[in-house]
């Protein structure tokens, strides 16, 4: 083959490697991935209404202090910072940045066991951390973010 074509046929297959990918579960006691509805707080739902923006990533139900596993194979890329000032959140304000499937995302509100290395589709990543001490009456959840803040929706 002609070096060009084969390097479009590489081009192909790393843009279609995101096509398709399905999240697996991410917390324990919820192995559909059931999303957070309306509650007191708002709607998780990509979009929603948080005041003067929008909600920037997909929320999924999680209880406080469940195993939050990884969804596929992913490399960890470094422990997250929530809130940049959150004196009355500090509680929650944790969570992880993740590669894998060709995806770049990030998970909120979870204490990492590790941030750096690879985790194995289905392994633990860490444990949902109290959001009820700092939301009372939230659907405690994890909120999943893409890097590029796109809609995880599709993914779901
Ligand atoms: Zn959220």
């Amino acid at each position: 083959m002609r070096r060009d074509v084969v390097l479009l046929a590489v081009c192909a297959a790393v843009l279609c490697v995101c096509d398709g990918v399905t999240f697996g579960r991410l917390c324990s006691g919820n192995s559909a991935n059931s999303r957070r509805v309306t509650d007191i707080w708002g709607n998780g739902k990509y979009g929603a209404s948080r005041g003067s923006r929008g909600h920037e990533g997909l929320d999924i139900v999680c209880s406080d202090g469940s195993i939050v596993y990884a969804p596929f194979d992913v490399t960890l890329h470094g422990k997250l910072t929530v809130y940049s000032n959150a004196s009355t959140k500090t509680a929650i304000n944790r969570g992880i940045k993740l590669r894998g499937e060709g995806l770049c995302f990030k998970l909120f509100y979870v204490q990492p066991d590790q941030t750096s290395g690879s985790v194995q589709k289905g392994r633990r990543l860490g444990v949902m951390l109290p959001m009820q001490t700092v939301y009372p009456g939230i659907t405690s959840h994890v909120h999943v973010q893409m890097c590029n803040r796109t809609d995880p929706t599709p993914y779901f």
